[in-house]
């Protein structure tokens, strides 16, 4: 016991000086499911959250090929030469499903990998995106209080993942190509509304045209939408990540957005609306958790789904039933 009381120690100290073995250390006992390194996460949490909260989180979605690596590897090259320390997260609905993730291999990120002040992490994969979810706010507390200035957490735009890595960071970015179909059409409405900007990437050589008339038709488009809370106007911009072009520009933007909404103090609201948010979260992550590791559940919901199939009840008289045992195993 003493042991691991010096070790738990080390570790959040190695944390706070910014060590990045420390820190992959501890972000894989938050993505490890064992309940026997719960009260090991809570303590480094705890003990990171003072230090926390001085980033600045980023959203980046878009469809696979887009372009995602590829921009965060150079806008993460372009803030490290800024002076600023970068750390790479993702979220990934996919990984749970297929085992085979598409996010979040350090492969894809040659240079920003071998940065010492750029942080990468894989996708952490797990049963529910709920539970990558929680696994990842997490992991943001951690690399903050290592000292990662700007914190980008990428996701494919599939599904719920979008949704919640929109609800953990301050900026949404939605990258997009030009060309590729009907622009305005097969768009799911709400990533767009809840992108601050629009980037259409690939705008080089024989795709440059295409693009600029691109950003027109997503300018007039978002006009069509309801003004933000944050009483910014998404932009919309053009970039070649490969070429290294725009990178600046979107830095610039989000300079500006940075200082308006911390100005009509959006910023600080927003985070507290987040914070409740995962709170609620929280609850009910910990909820299913604590309910379906039962070993009595697991063998009662067996029983419980056979009745299901020969009709002997009903799924509401069923889930009392089982909701029931659960209190009485908690008594
Ligand atoms: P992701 O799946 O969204 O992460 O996309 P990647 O970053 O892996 O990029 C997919 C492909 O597009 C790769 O072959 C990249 O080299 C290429 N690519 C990415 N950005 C650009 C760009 O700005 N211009 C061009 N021409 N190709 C790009």
């Amino acid at each position: 016991i003493r042991k691991q009381k010096i070790d738990e120690q080390k570790l959040i100290e190695g944390i706070i000086n910014g060590n990045k073995t420390d820190l992959s250390k501890a972000i894989t006992y938050i993505e490890s499911n064992a309940s026997k390194h719960d009260q090991l996460v809570q303590k480094i949490i705890e003990a990171c959250l003072p230090k926390a909260n001085k980033s600045i989180r980023i959203g980046i979605t878009g469809v696979p090929g887009v372009g995602k690596s590829t921009f965060i590897e150079a806008f993460g090259m372009y803030l490290t030469q800024l002076g600023k320390k970068v750390a790479v997260l993702a979220v990934d609905p996919t990984s749970s499903i297929s085992k085979g993730s598409i996010l979040g291999d350090k492969t894809r990120m040659e240079e920003l990998v071998k940065n010492p002040n750029a942080f990468i992490r894989p996708t952490a994969s797990g049963s529910s995106l709920g539970g990558v979810a929680r696994k990842t706010r997490e992991s943001v507390i951690l690399c903050e209080a290592a000292g990662y200035d700007v914190i980008l957490i990428e996701t494919v735009g599939v599904g719920q993942s979008e949704t919640i890595v929109h609800s953990m960071t301050d900026f949404f970015l939605l990258l997009k190509l030009a060309g590729a179909g009907d622009e305005l059409q097969g768009i799911k409405r709400g990533i767009i509304e809840m992108a601050d900007a629009i980037i259409i990437n690939k705008a080089d050589g024989n795709n440059k045209k295409a693009a600029q008339k691109a950003k027109v038709e997503f300018n007039r488009a978002l006009h069509l939408y309801p003004e933000k809370k944050s009483q910014w106007k998404p932009k919309v911009k053009l970039c070649s990540a490969l070429h290294n072009e725009g990178i600046e520009e979107v830095w610039k933007m989000l300079s500006t957005y940075f200082a308006a909404t911390k100005e009509n103090e959006f910023f600080y609201l927003n985070r507290k609306e987040q914070n409740k948010f995962w709170l609620l979260q929280s609850i009910d992550d910990q909820l299913k958790r604590n309910f379906y590791k039962s070993e009595v559940i697991k063998k009662a919901l067996e029983e419980q789904l056979e009745k299901i199939d020969n009709n002997s009840t009903t799924p509401f008289e069923a889930a009392n039933y089982l909701l029931g045992l659960k209190a009485n195993l908690d008594k």
